[in-house]
Formats: C-alpha cells, sequence, structure tokens
C-alpha cells in the first residue's frame, strides 16, 4: 500500500489530472466528504487530505510515502527528510511583501527604518531581508494576512500573491518579489527504497503528465 498526501483546493484539483495520468482515481471527492483518508480505484493506493503546511512533515515521517506540496511550504518545513524529485508546475503564485497604498517602502528601507513585517513565512521573510540587511521585526500570522496593515499590526506583509486580487480588494500593493512558487512532489527516502515498485512507476507518470 503507498499513501499519498494532498491538501484541498488549489493543489488537490491540479493534481487529480496527475494521479489519473498514473492510472489512479480517488473514489471520493474531499470537497464533498470529511473523510480524511480516501481510497482510490487503485487497491495498492490510498490519498490522505492534510493542511498544506503538514504535507511535508507527513511524508518526512514515512506516514505518506509521497505528498505535493508548495515551495513556499517545503522552504519553512526546511525540506529535511524529504527527497523532491520534481517540480510539477503546479499552482503557481508568487511570494511577495505588500504595503498599503500610499506607504513608500522604498524610501522607508532607505532610511534603514525598522519595519514590523506579519507573515505565515517566519523562516523565509527572515533570510530575504537579512539578505536586504533590512531591519525587520516579523509577526508570525497563521492566515488573513492582510488585515494585519490595515489595523496597525504590521507595516508590511510576506504573503502569496496570485491574481493579486485579494490584495487590491485590501488596497495592498505588491512592492518586492521574494520568490516564485510552484508545487512540488516529496517523497520519503526510505518508501523509495522499500517500496521502489510502486513509487517509482508513480513519480515516472507525474513527470510524464507534469511536462506535457
Ligand atoms: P489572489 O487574490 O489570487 O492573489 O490570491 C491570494 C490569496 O490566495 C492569498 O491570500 C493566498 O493565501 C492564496 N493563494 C493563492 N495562490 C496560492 C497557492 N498557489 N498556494 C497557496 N495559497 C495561495
Amino acid at each position: 500500500m503507498i499513501t499519498i498526501a494532498l491538501s484541498k483546493g488549489r493543489i488537490y484539483e491540479e493534481t487529480l489530472p496527475l494521479l489519473e495520468a498514473a492510472g489512479i482515481v480517488p473514489a471520493e471527492d474531499p470537497e464533498k466528504s470529511r473523510k480524511l483518508i480516501l481510497a482510490t480505484n487503485h487497491p495498492g493506493v490510498r490519498v490522505i487530505i492534510v493542511r498544506a503546511s503538514d504535507v511535508p512533515t507527513y511524508v518526512q515521517y514515512g506516514a505518506a510515502d509521497l505528498g505535493v506540496a508548495g515551495l513556499d511550504l517545503l522552504l519553512e518545513h526546511g525540506g529535511k527528510g524529504l527527497y523532491q524529485p520534481l517540480d510539477l508546475g503546479i499552482a503557481r503564485c508568487k511570494l511577495m511583501v505588500a504595503v498599503p497604498e500610499g506607504f513608500d517602502y522604498q524610501a522607508a528601507v532607505r532610511r534603514g527604518a525598522r519595519l514590523r513585517v506579519a507573515t505565515k513565512y517566519i523562516g523565509t521573510a527572515r533570510e530575504h531581508f537579512a539578505a536586504k540587511g533590512v531591519h525587520v521585526d516579523l509577526i508570525k500570522l497563521y492566515g488573513s494576512m492582510e488585515l494585519a496593515p490595515l489595523v496597525g499590526l504590521a507595516d508590511a506583509i510576506v504573503d502569496v500573491v496570485d491574481t493579486g486580487s485579494t490584495l487590491r480588494a485590501n488596497r495592498l500593493v505588491a512592492v518586492e518579489e521574494i520568490l516564485r512558487i510552484s508545487s512540488r512532489l516529496v517523497v520519503n527516502p526510505a518508501s523509495m527504497k522499500v517500496k521502489r515498485a510502486e513509487v517509482v512507476p508513480v513519480i515516472e507518470a507525474f513527470e510524464r503528465a507534469s511536462r506535457a
């Protein structure tokens, strides 16, 4: 039996065609079912539904053999104990610095001001600002980062941006790109050895389908 860890939403939707290319079709839709373990048409394969930020952890500890995780979350996790054979090119977005309209970010940075930055991505943000020599106080949030500058919690945010409509709706503007993000296939290194005959065909099918 192999276990594949996926998160609901964009990653699940964009991974479905890749699973299909590997001959794997989940028996239920996680958006409709509350089940966290989904059987598939393939008796030797099951899918587990976990929070996106938990996918690397499930695979690291071998609770899942394979998983799909965004580069943003892999960097925060550190990638320890994970084999990352494939960039699937799905769920693309960018990690950006954003500020309220009218806030002069470049001037604040030039002045050497100490910025308060709210984000879920503490590790990546710390590295980014340290490399630029910008002084920041990082404030850890778990969601709705866009709210923080609007209510005085922070001067800026570091968040994932796709179309930019969430920023626009909250009168924020992106001022700096930190990272281009896409989702990667991650594999438990022990599964790669012990379950090679089951795991490798999935990796190869994903590779062919994501290239096509
Ligand atoms: P948008 O309004 O299209 O720029 O989308 C921005 C919001 O959607 C952000 O608050 C993100 O949390 C989320 N988002 C968009 N794309 C992704 C992605 N590929 N992975 C994770 N979150 C995303």
